[in-house]
């Protein structure tokens, strides 16, 4: 081993990882433990734990990386997993993700169910963005949040993790104080519209963590990117908030928990406000019609939407 070598402060292995914040190294045994400390402390810490935690899994990093640690975690949490897939109906991408998706639940040995928007909702996601297809990841994002609420409701899962890390938050708190749009800004906080409680484990892991893990638990694989994510406001404050950490180690955890504080003292004031049923599909929501069915129109309820109302 050669001098200049870098070596991990708990143990003088050689380091994978700096923190930049305390200034330590981390060799890749100790940088896992770390990310999977973390990621019980937080399910631990989410309220009673059910036997059956389901996990959003689209078989991209994030979520490969999530179930992966979650995985590993199990001992500590005892919880079971179950990964659930939506398939939106995206040609040229989603088939790949899918099969990556399958294969990491194989190896993980975790069950993995896969619902897609054809079934759900008559349509593929190519199909319903022919006229709107500037809008693509808002409607994508309604109809993936429903579909998700749909298959955990089948499934009886309560409890539902999904892969947002540190940094998503910090870059979420960002773009809600620059578009000073309230609405976006509560979203999420209100009476909860779903089946399952959600939690994000990585909330406390940062971006770069969550890939480095993935690639540990050898699980990473270069994907194609979907061909309507456009997403340029949210890649500018990425690299804004990426120089300003390298400037200023620490900023992207402070406003990942300013945007954590924000969010919980709306939940808290909102908290105890009815749900009604929609009048189209009968799904819980805030308003007499829900978004899904202001999307799709009421012709979606009729073929499928009210499946998981039949059981
Ligand atoms: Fe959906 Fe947008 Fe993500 Fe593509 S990039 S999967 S359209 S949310």
């Amino acid at each position: 081993m050669g001098d200049d070598q870098i070596l991990c402060s708990l143990c003088r292995q050689p380091a994978v990882w700096r923190d930049r914040e305390t200034g330590s190294h981390l060799c890749s045994l100790h940088l896992k433990e770390s990310v999977e400390n973390r990621v019980a402390e937080m399910i631990c810490t989410a309220g009673p734990l059910p036997d059956r935690v389901g996990v959003a899994f689209s078989g991209g990093k994030d979520s490969t990386a999530l179930l992966a640690a979650m995985t590993a975690t199990q001992d500590h949490t005892g919880i079971r997993l179950i990964a659930l897939t939506v398939d939106e109906g995206i040609g040229g991408y989603r088939e790949e993700t899918i099969r990556h998706a399958a294969q990491v639940c194989s190896i993980l040995g975790v069950e993995h169910r896969i619902i897609s928007f054809p079934d759900l909702f008559g349509y593929s996601l190519d199909e319903i963005l022919q006229q709107q297809e500037s809008r693509a990841c808002t409607v994508c994002g309604i109809l993936r949040r429903r579909a998700l609420e749909i298959l955990a409701e089948e499934e009886g899962i309560r409890l539902l993790a999904t892969g947002h890390n540190q940094d998503d938050h910090a870059q979420t708190a960002l773009m809600n104080a620059f578009s000073a749009d309230l609405k976006k800004v509560c979203a999420g906080t209100g009476p909860s519209l779903r089946y399952a409680r959600r939690i994000k484990p990585f909330a406390r892991v940062s971006e770069r963590e969550v890939t480095l893990y993935a690639i540990l638990a050898g699980l990473f694989t270069r994907l194609p990117e979907c061909p309507y994510a456009g997403g340029a406001l949210r890649n500018e404050v990425r690299s804004l908030l990426n120089r300003f950490e390298q400037q200023f180690p620490g900023s992207m955890r402070n406003a990942a928990a300013c945007e954590a504080e924000i969010r919980s003292r709306l939940r808290e004031k909102s908290s105890g406000k009815g749900l009604v049923p929609c009048r189209i599909c009968g799904w819980p929501g805030t308003g007499e019609i829900c978004q899904v069915c202001t999307l799709l129109g009421a012709g979606w309820a009729r073929s499928g939407g009210d499946r998981p109302r039949d059981r």
